[in-house]
């Protein structure tokens, strides 16, 4: 028997390390003498070769297998899918290939359950990440369960993808969530402690830019787990001081992605990532007055000689017409105005929004009043009257002396633009009285 035994486990072995090794040849060759090698699985945890190759990133030998016409969403023990174990092992090519060959991405696993896209913001994979919510829009997921639905989905333990993003200090995957709609402040059933938002797991992982991007998107400081406590608490815990420092309720609150900006519809993805940029950069600036105050080193992402050499390049560039501070990068559509990406960002998240209360109407521009439609990178014009394309990373002229980023930075921009109402003589009163 001990004969049999290992003469089948030396045909096993072979057959997995081909598949593992990506050796199409070796593995043409057993299958031609016996086709059946296929239903073979590996050890404890069953898996098949298509689970091995995907884990593996053997696109050569998935595309075979996948040609024989192997079931594409086969189980291992734990009901996890080849799939699963490509989005693990981040294997994007092969991620690609099974959603092409009509991978089932809303698979629950058996061990947690979760699904492919648990796994990606779990490992951290953000191109998997995207390849599974691409095709979530145009899968049959999308017209059964409905893609927020999905984004939002819960495992076994109700930790949304989200929430696995942030207690695995992934902040690139929990941007691409926000980003597709996640919900910032749901809060989880038993995972991690009970009740805990994406805020305060990002918190006992004393994950920095997770806190950031968590606070950025509206994440509520003050929202309570089921113990009673709030991210701040649990930073503090953790001994995490800058991320305690940033979720400190009595802290100046940070500039929110503003969702009027929502309305326009036609935001095109350079202006995004400008605003983007802008709304980090200036909670970065409040950051550091703040770890300033508690005694932390300032933040190292923002160097004093970066800003010296800034004002150089950008010196004979044109200022925005509200800050007198910034170079104009955005423009206006249709009106075609133009202002820096910080008073953008201002006039649109002048105050953080209930998110309940529907926002009725959308920002309007401060020049001219109109509404704004679409907003776009400004084409710079510099004083040789040469016109540059601005790109995203354009950096501001950003004065040393300027307190625009602190604290309660963003109402500066609409107190300066009441002042420019005034100096031209024109809708002063309108812009004050609707501010
Ligand atoms: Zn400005
Ligand atoms: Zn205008």
């Amino acid at each position: 028997m001990g004969q049999r035994l290992s003469c089948r486990q030396r045909h096993e072995n072979a057959l997995f390390t081909s598949v593992a090794n990506g050796d199409l040849e070796v593995l043409e060759a057993m299958l031609e003498q016996d086709s059946s090698v296929l239903e073979e699985t590996l050890g404890h945890s069953k898996l098949s070769p298509l689970h091995v190759a995907a884990a593996n990133g053997r696109i050569e030998v998935l595309s075979m297998l996948l040609d024989r016409s192997v079931n594409v969403d086969i189980l291992s023990r734990h009901k996890q899918t080849p799939l699963m174990l490509a989005v693990m092992h981040g294997k994007t090519d092969c991620v690609e290939k099974l959603i092409q060959a009509g991978a089932n991405i809303l698979m629950f696993d058996s061990l947690r359950g979760r699904t492919c896209l648990h796994h990606a913001a779990y490992y951290g994979h953000t191109d998997c990440l995207k390849a599974i919510l691409s095709a979530a829009h145009s899968s049959p997921v999308a017209s059964s369960w409905g893609f927020a639905r999905f984004v939002n989905i819960r495992d076994g333990n109700g930790a949304t993808p989200l929430h696995l993003a942030a207690r695995q200090r992934r902040p690139e995957c929990l941007r691409t969530l926000l980003d597709n709609g996640a919900l910032v402040c749901a809060s989880t059933g038993g995972y991690g402690y009970a009740g805990s938002t994406p805020l305060h797991l990002a918190a006992r992982s004393g994950s920095l830019d997770c806190v950031r991007i968590l606070l950025a998107w509206g994440a509520d400081r003050l929202q309570l787990d089921s113990s009673g406590r709030i991210p701040f608490t649990v930073a503090l815990k953790r001994k995490h001081k800058a991320c305690a420092i940033l979720l400190d309720p009595s802290s100046a609150a940070p500039l929110v992605w503003p969702s009027p900006l929502k309305f326009i519809s036609e935001l095109n993805q350079e202006a995004k990532a400008l605003l983007e940029k802008a709304l980090m950069e200036t909670n970065r600036e409040r950051e550091k007055t703040l770890l300033k105050e508690g005694d932390m080193p300032p933040s190292p992402l923002h160097s004093e000689s970066e800003d010296d050499i800034d004002s150089e390049a950008s010196s004979n560039m044109e200022l925005c017409c509200i800050c007198f501070d910034q170079v104009c990068t955005i423009e206006v559509r249709p009106c075609g105005h133009q202002m820096c990406a910080h008073c953008t960002l201002a006039l649109c998240c002048h105050k953080k929004l209930d998110p309940g209360a529907a926002c009725p109407t959308g920002p309007a521009c401060p020049f001219c009043r109109g509404a704004i439609l679409q907003l776009i990178v400004a084409k710079i014009k510099t004083s040789s009257d040469t016109e540059v394309e601005s790109s995203p990373t354009t950096k501001p002229r950003r004065s040393r002396r300027s307190n625009f980023s602190e604290g309660s930075s963003s109402f500066k921009g609409l107190s300066a633009m009441g002042s420019f109402g005034r100096m031209t003589g024109r809708n002063s009163g309108k812009i004050a009285d609707e501010k």
